[in-house]
């Protein structure tokens, strides 16, 4: 009856017998990441993300633009035709992946770390700004910002295209296909 302890190559003081389904590695319940092929340890998921994450700096900016420009154009019309709210939510998510779609082709499929932020935060810029065109051009500069708030208020239409459209293109981007 003499059973061999085994314990966590990371925390030695915790017993386990679990092992990492790749390199075999002793892990304790903390260090384990459960993945579509099973236990792995924390090292062999890194090492897996970075064969998938290939993007460089030149495809962040590529997302970077087409987020913001299509989604201030998404935006910019659809503040100047007053599109009704359901139907705006029922557009405004395949657009949202669209426009992720259009990022990830341009750029060969190639995803980073950074890429779903990337694409959001840009889709809440762009937006943002496409929002405001038809006050900027009513004023001919940037309006004072208590008008800018008031305005965005009584505008909720093309933030909530944004909003929505920002998470749409987060979820695509943070997809692995
Ligand atoms: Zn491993
Ligand atoms: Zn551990």
């Amino acid at each position: 009856m003499s059973e061999q302890l085994t314990y966590c190559e990371v925390h030695p003081n915790r017993e386990t017998s679990l092992r990492c389904n790749k390199c075999n590695r002793l892990m304790c319940p903390d260090c384990v990441v459960s993945t579509p092929v099973g236990y792995r340890c924390k090292q062999c998921v890194r090492q897996q993300d970075d064969k998938f994450f290939t993007a460089g700096q030149n495809d962040y900016v590529v997302i970077a633009a087409v987020c913001a420009i299509l989604s201030g154009v998404a935006t910019a019309i659809v503040g100047q035709i007053g599109i009704p709210m359901l139907f705006l939510i029922f557009i405004a998510i395949p657009v949202g992946g669209g426009i992720a779609e259009l990022g990830l082709r341009l750029t060969k499929r190639r995803r980073g770390r950074q890429s779903a932020t990337i694409a959001a935060a840009s889709i809440v810029i762009g937006g943002l700004i496409g929002t405001l065109v038809p006050l900027i051009s009513i004023f001919g500069e940037f309006p004072p910002l208590s008008i800018v708030g008031q305005y965005l208020m009584g505008n909720y239409g093309p933030l909530l295209l944004v909003g929505i459209m920002a998470f749409f293109a987060y979820s695509r981007f943070k997809m692995r296909a």
